[in-house]
């Protein structure tokens, strides 16, 4: 095992570890609750509805009982972002302003270079188009559109606003002297092919930077001013940064927002936002042009508990609620639909009427999700004709019965017997029919669990009583239990293998620290099978005053075990032998005594 610390001392990747608290650090992906010693949220490696995912403060670990992730706050980081050791030190120390001296990455490069390169490429354009937009003549047409929607200067800075000179050389000019290659770019559509040359393809447009959640540009979108320039918005083409499916606009300034109110506001369009974020409301977001996909869906849930949609009033916007109001449901967040009235859109609304309106008449108006259906449907069918009327009245039925609360059902019953003037017996036995036979039918068979839940389960129940006394040995060596005795007494002749690795690792560390936490150890592994142990046994709660005579008898277990684990092997061989000669007399006598032996051991 290669252990990649050591290109980096130890006492940074400790110092880096203490600046960067793991609570904070997850929160930062992922709403965390806290219940007794523990946080809890969604679990952002798999997918789930109910929190498994766990963080332990006092260790500084992480550990999620559905899919068995584990680790400390390099881990998660190497995990979420796809980075390997390093980078993720790197990252954390970036984000607690710690030095790191420069580190020679040859052979872990995660990101490829012509990512980097991308990045880099990005990095310079948003600068330049932003530089265009406020200080040149160029510019200033485009400076003027924004002021005329009120959007200031301050906004106009944070969002790193810019305009794309119409002139075909300039931008492609200004990239080639930066060192960028031509064809790099037109690749990975930063330029665009023009004849036997290349051309910026936002020219002549207001252009939007599109941020990862780290902030960092990944691509633009753009927006004509004259008439004569189609089409009228445009994005970066898809690459190995840009993902429209999996990005939000803004996600990178509004996420802390969003985990603070628990609530976040998805709108349509990159100047809708702006305006709302000009007008307070923080924790926006907006798709990239396409409909609201599933990924970014859960990546919403993961950061609120309520997502609000607040799209366009026109046909166009009502539908596209409707599409991602499904997805929604579909993982099943909580989902409120606010609209906005007189046909208006968020940005002309906020314009016209002020932050406060945008509150009180739209956000507050909101709609749970079967209110905003029972109006939507109701295009379907001419609710004057009878049997137009039954048939929406069925459909309504047939939704109401996928209600989980039955209060909440009742309640829309009785919009419906007001609406139609049924009874509510009819109504809630109809909604009861239609529950029974969707749950006799569609049985939905329970997703199997992760194989690694299955394994600790059953190892749960059968673990025998010496791997038990290794495990508890362990943890306390992890929470530095008499360490010189286990040490000096077993040293690594532990029976598994697993504990073998486990235990080397931590006499290693003992040798740099005085005392040691499961968080370190992390660091020194890299195996999937190792972690996990380890996690399970960092889980184990140990008794701050645990006696020696509790020691003694782990390590007494753990003897025994040693010392009649040959015997044990050579009983069962010599079983197998008489079985084989069917010799049956001495056969029983040997399985009699295996069954002695292995009494004793418990
Ligand atoms: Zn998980």
């Amino acid at each position: 095992m290669i252990l990649m610390t050591n290109i980096l001392p130890e006492d940074k990747i400790e110092e880096i570890r203490k600046a960067n608290d793991i609570v904070d650090v997850v929160s930062g992906y992922v709403q965390l609750k806290k219940q007794g010693r523990n946080h809890f949220g969604l679990c952002p490696f798999h997918n789930e509805n109910t929190p498994s995912f766990s963080v332990t403060e006092e260790k500084q670990i992480f550990h999620c009982f559905g899919c068995g992730k584990g680790g400390n706050v390099f881990s998660f980081i190497m995990e979420i972002e796809q980075y390997n050791f390093i980078e993720a030190v790197r990252h954390l120390a970036t984000q607690s302003h710690i030095e790191l001296p420069e580190i020679k990455e040859s052979n872990q490069k995660k990101i490829s270079e012509e990512a980097t390169n991308l990045l880099s490429a990005y990095e310079w354009l948003t600068k330049y188009y932003h530089h265009l937009l406020k200080y040149t003549e160029n510019g200033e047409e485009a400076l003027n559109y924004f002021k005329e929607r009120g959007i200031n200067e301050d906004i106009i800075d944070t969002f790193q606003l810019g305009y794309a000179p119409i002139d075909e050389a300039v931008t492609v000019d200004f990239l080639l002297k930066k060192g960028f290659h031509q064809q790099a770019l037109i690749k990975s559509g930063v330029l665009s092919m023009k004849g036997q040359g290349a051309t910026d393809p936002f020219r002549g447009r207001i252009v939007f930077p599109i941020n990862n959640h780290l902030g960092k540009t990944v691509g633009f979108g753009g927006r004509a001013i004259k008439e004569e320039h189609q089409p009228k918005y445009l994005n970066s083409p898809e690459n190995e940064l840009f993902h429209k499916g999996n990005l939000l606009y803004n996600f990178d300034l509004a996420k802390n927002e969003v985990r603070k109110k628990g609530e976040v506001i998805v709108l349509e369009g990159y100047m809708d936002v702006i305006t709302a974020y000009q007008a307070g409301f923080k924790n926006t977001v907006a798709t990239l042009g396409t409909a609201l996909t599933e990924s970014q869906a859960k990546l919403l849930k993961r950061y609120a508990e309520t997502i609000v949609i607040s799209f366009d009033a026109d046909q166009a916007g009502i539908e596209a609620s409707y599409q991602a109001a499904l997805t929604l449901q579909k993982i099943g967040a909580d989902i409120r639909i606010a609209r906005i009235p007189d046909q208006s859109d968020p940005d002309q609304f906020i314009a016209d009427k002020g932050s406060e309106a945008f509150q009180l008449q739209v956000l507050d108006q909101s709609q749970t999700f079967t209110k905003f259906f029972m109006e939507y449907k109701q295009k379907d069918y001419n609710l004057k004709i009878e049997s137009d009327r039954l048939e929406y009245i069925e459909e309504m039925i047939k939704h109401l019965a996928t209600i989980k609360s039955s209060i909440e059902r009742e309640l829309y019953i009785k919009d419906l017997r007001n609406k139609f003037d049924l009874t509510e017996e009819t109504l809630t036995s109809e909604v009861n029919r239609q529950i029974k036979k969707t749950t006799k039918f569609n049985q939905v068979p329970l997703p199997e669990p992760p194989p690694l839940l299955k394994q600790t389960n059953n190892r749960n129940k059968t673990r025998p009583a010496f791997e038990n006394a290794e495990r508890y040995l362990i943890a306390n060596l992890l929470k530095n239990n008499y360490t010189k005795k286990i040490q000096r007494e077993i040293g690594i002749n532990f029976n598994l293998d697993i504990h073998k690795v486990i235990v080397t690792h931590i006499y290693a560390l003992l040798e740099h620290y005085e005392t040691i936490n499961v968080s370190q150890l992390y660091d020194k592994v890299r195996d999937e099978e190792l972690i996990q142990a380890i996690t399970s046994i960092a889980l184990i709660p140990i008794n701050d005053n645990i006696t020696e005579e509790e020691i003694n008898d782990y390590l007494q277990t753990i003897h025994i075990q040693a010392n009649e684990q040959p015997e044990l092997d050579k009983l069962k061989k010599e079983l197998a032998q008489a079985e084989q000669e069917a010799d049956t007399v001495r056969a029983t006598t040997i399985a009699v005594k295996i069954i002695q032996l292995k009494r004793d051991k418990k």
